[in-house]
C-alpha cells in the first residue's frame, strides 16, 4: 500500500502565532523571516517521522502533498529522500492531491489544527480568517472534514492525525476512534499551548504512524452524505453576497451562502469557487 500524507502546519509543535507560518510573501517579510524558517524546519521533521513509520510498518511508497498556504513549505532537501512530494497551491484536490494516485491506500493528516471557532486550540480557522463555518447537513465541520470527504470519494480511509489536542479530537468525533491521533502539543487559548518536546513529538508521530498503517486495512472510510447541503459562514455579508453570481449558491441568512453537493468532488469544486469569490476588496 501507499501512504498519501497531507501537510498542514499550525498543528507543528512549537507552533501558536500567525508569523511562524507564514510564508514571508504573505506577510511582513523581514519579521517572519527566522521564525517561519525553524517552523518549516520542524514540520519537514515531522512529515518525516511520519514518512520513517509507514515504511517501517511495510508501506511500499508515502507521498507527501504540501497543503499549507502557498504550498511550498517543506525544504525539499532535507525531506526523507523515498517520498515524492507535491508542490503549489492551484491544485485541483488542493489539501488532498495525490490521494488519487494508483496504490494510495490510506492519509495521514501531519500538522492540523483545530475548525474555525474553536476554543483552546491554536490557529483555529477553516481555510481562510473570513470563514466562520463551514456545514455539512447541519454538522459543522473543518479542513479535516473538507479532506476526509475528498478522501472518501476516492474510497480511501484517513488513518492518522497529528496536531493540536482539539484538532485531534474533532477528526476522531467525524471519522471514529481508529484513527490514530498524536497530540504534539495542547491548546491554552488561541495563540498559546504546552508542547511536547520536538524530539518526543517527533518520536511519538513515528509510532503513531506506524499504528496507522497496521489498522489501515480496518479502517473506514467516510463518505460525504449523498445531496449534501452545503453551509459555509462568512464573516461579513459582502462575501455572501459575492458568492452569488456562482451558479447553484444561493443566500441562507445575512452572512452565509449554501449549495447541494452531489459527490465530494463537486463539494470541493464549489467550494474553492465560493472561497475565491468571498475574497472580496473592502476598499482602502
Ligand atoms: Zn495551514
Amino acid at each position: 500500500m501507499k501512504v498519501l500524507i497531507s501537510a498542514d502546519m499550525e498543528g507543528v509543535c512549537g507552533v501558536t502565532a500567525w508569523v511562524q507560518v507564514m510564508p514571508p510573501e504573505y506577510g511582513s517579510a523581514s519579521a517572519s523571516t527566522v521564525e517561519y524558517e525553524r517552523a518549516r524546519a520542524r514540520l519537514t521533521r515531522e512529515v518525516n517521522a511520519a514518512v520513517e513509520g509507514a515504511l517501517a510498518a511495510g508501506a511500499e511508497e508515502v507521498i507527501v502533498n504540501e497543503a499549507h498556504n502557498g504550498m511550498r513549505n517543506l525544504v525539499p532537501e532535507d525531506l526523507h529522500p523515498d517520498v515524492r512530494f507535491i508542490t503549489g497551491s492551484d491544485k485541483a484536490l488542493g489539501m488532498m492531491q495525490g490521494v488519487d494516485e494508483p496504490g494510495v491506500a490510506a492519509v495521514f493528516f501531519v500538522g492540523y489544527h483545530a475548525k474555525a471557532g474553536t476554543p483552546h486550540a491554536p490557529l483555529a480557522h477553516t481555510w481562510t480568517g473570513t470563514v466562520n463555518d463551514v456545514r455539512l447537513n447541519g454538522r459543522s465541520t473543518g479542513e479535516f472534514g473538507i479532506n476526509a470527504a475528498i478522501a472518501g470519494h476516492f474510497g480511501i480511509p484517513v488513518t492518522l492525525v497529528t496536531g493540536d489536542d482539539k484538532a485531534v479530537a474533532q477528526v476522531q468525533e467525524l471519522l471514529g476512534e481508529r484513527v490514530v491521533g498524536v497530540v504534539v502539543k495542547v491548546g491554552y487559548t488561541t495563540f498559546s499551548a504546552i508542547h511536547l518536546h520536538p524530539v518526543r513529538a517527533q518520536a511519538a508521530i513515528r509510532s503513531g504512524a506506524e499504528e496507522a498503517v497496521r489498522r489501515a486495512t480496518e479502517a473506514k472510510v467516510w463518505t460525504l452524505p449523498s445531496a449534501c447541503r452545503v453551509e459555509i459562514d462568512f464573516d461579513h455579508q459582502a462575501r455572501a453576497e459575492a458568492c452569488l453570481r456562482i451558479p447553484g449558491v444561493t443566500r441562507a441568512g445575512d452572512r452565509t451562502v449554501a449549495y447541494t453537493a452531489d459527490d465530494a468532488l463537486v463539494f470541493n469544486a464549489l467550494f474553492r469557487a465560493v472561497i475565491g469569490a468571498s475574497d472580496v476588496s473592502f476598499g482602502p
